[in-house]
């Protein structure tokens, strides 16, 4: 159960904005046309000015703790939440929910356990709480249903848009990452 970038992975491998593949293509149009302005990054800065200081696995969790008392206090059991830099690499999952099965004084116990993409740690704050308040969600509601949507609502009001700018947020860092490449190769670099 993870926050995957498209339900349709053809699609998705030959949409130029891979985090975006499920959105409608008039959506795609006008995200290009801010790429092309040139006006992203500054789109992002003005919605999400706010930072984080959830630096490392224990901010996480406690992160996470404080949301699911507040709103999911009859969820099952969190035993874990931490970042991946595995799920960086593959950009299609940004979270994920896995129980992991153990055999505990003669019983099997599944134990919960919430990873969330490391690129999070340098995101907007409401991007992450996005990711958790989605993967919290599944704690409860385990298909991507009317009922799935109403609870990340209910944690996080505005989460569609939160979710959708999010997408766009990555977008951009391939971007950025891809225009500084550009810039530290000048061309002609290895001629003397
Ligand atoms: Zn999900």
């Amino acid at each position: 159960m993870s926050l995957a970038a498209g339900d349709n992975p053809p699609a998705m491998q030959r949409c130029d904005l891979p985090f975006l593949a499920s959105y409608p293509a008039s959506t795609l149009e006008q995200v290009r046309a801010l790429i092309a302005r040139g006006e992203l990054g500054a789109y992002l800065a003005r919605r999400h000015p706010q930072r984080h200081d959830v630096r490392n696995d224990g901010a996480l969790y406690e992160h996470a703790m404080a949301l699911k008392q507040r709103h999911l206090r009859n969820a099952p059991l969190l035993a874990k939440v931490r970042y991946d830099n595995r799920l960086q690499v593959d950009q299609r999952a940004l979270g994920t929910l896995t129980a992991v099965s153990r055999v505990q004084g003669g019983q099997l116990k599944a134990k919960k356990e919430i990873r969330v993409a490391a690129v999070f740690k340098d995101a907007p704050a409401d991007m992450l709480q996005m990711i958790v308040v989605h993967e919290l969600a599944h704690l409860k509601e385990r298909e991507h249903d009317k009922a799935f949507y109403a609870l990340c609502e209910h944690m996080l009001p505005d989460y569609h848009q939160v979710e959708f700018d999010t997408r766009l947020y990555l977008t951009w860092r391939v971007l950025e990452a891809a225009a500084n490449v550009t810039q530290v190769t000048p061309p002609n670099a290895d001629k003397p």
